[in-house]
C-alpha cells in the first residue's frame, strides 16, 4: 500500500462551488457533467497518477494503458455513507478497478467512529494520507512487492477487507514483476497478459 504525502490541490472557485451543494445532494452531484465536477475529477486524477507513480494506492498494481488496469478515483470513506466528503480531496486516492470495484471496496464502511472533522475520524482502514502504511502493512520481500502481510489491527483489517492478500491481487503483483523482465519473449509476454486478463 502506498504512503501519500499530499492530496490534490483543487482550484478554490471549483471547491467553493462544489462545497455549496447540499450535503445530501453531493453524491448525485458527483455523476453530473458540470464544469466544476469535471475540473475536480481531473485535478484529483492528474495529481493521483503523478503522486502515486501510476500505481493503485491499495494493491500497488500498475495503472494505465500498458498495465491493463484502469485508474479510478476511490473515495476512502465511501460517498454512499459519507456524502459530505464526496468532494474532499483528502478523501480521494487513485485505485485500480479491482480494489475500487463492486466486489471489493465498493461501499465498505472504512470509518469506525465518525468525527465532525474528517482528519479526526477513527478510520478502520489504513489511510494513505493520515497514516504511515509501513507501520501497518509490509511485503514479505520488500524488493519484490508481491505478498502482503499486516503488522497491526488496522493493517490486517485493510488487507482482509480489500482482499490485498487474495489470489487475484497477489498474482497481479507477481505478473507485474515478471513483466518487468526485459528478457521475456513476445510469446511469454502474451501468455502472461492472457493470464492477467483472466484475473480481473
Ligand atoms: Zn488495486
Amino acid at each position: 500500500m502506498l504512503n501519500l504525502q499530499a492530496c490534490a490541490t483543487v482550484d478554490l472557485n471549483v471547491l467553493d462551488e462544489l462545497q455549496a451543494v447540499d450535503d445530501d445532494a453531493k453524491k448525485a452531484e458527483w455523476s453530473r457533467q458540470t464544469n466544476s465536477v469535471k475540473a475536480f475529477k481531473k485535478a484529483v486524477m492528474d495529481h493521483g497518477m503523478a503522486e502515486q507513480d501510476s500505481k493503485c494506492v491499495w494493491c500497488e498494481s500498475k495503472l494505465g494503458l500498458e498495465a491493463r488496469r484502469s485508474a479510478h478515483r476511490d473515495h476512502i470513506a465511501p460517498k454512499e455513507h459519507y456524502r459530505k466528503w464526496t468532494f474532499l480531496p483528502a478523501n480521494i486516492a487513485v485505485a485500480c478497478e479491482a480494489c475500487n470495484g463492486f466486489t471489493v471496496k465498493s461501499d465498505l464502511d472504512t470509518i469506525a467512529v465518525e468525527a465532525p472533522n474528517y482528519e479526526e475520524c477513527d478510520f478502520r482502514v489504513v489511510h494513505p494520507y493520515l497514516d504511515n502504511p509501513v507501520e501497518h502493512i509490509e511485503f514479505v520481500q520488500e524488493e519484490k512487492k508481491v505478498v502482503m502481510v499486516g503488522l497491526s489491527v488496522k493493517g490486517c483489517w485493510t488487507i482482509k477487507n480489500l482482499q490485498l492478500d487474495g489470489t487475484a491481487a497477489t498474482a497481479r503483483r507477481a505478473f507485474d514483476r515478471i513483466l518487468e523482465d526485459n528478457g521475456l519473449s513476445n510469446d511469454q509476454r502474451e501468455l502472461i497478459n492472457q493470464a492477467m486478463a483472466s484475473l480481473l
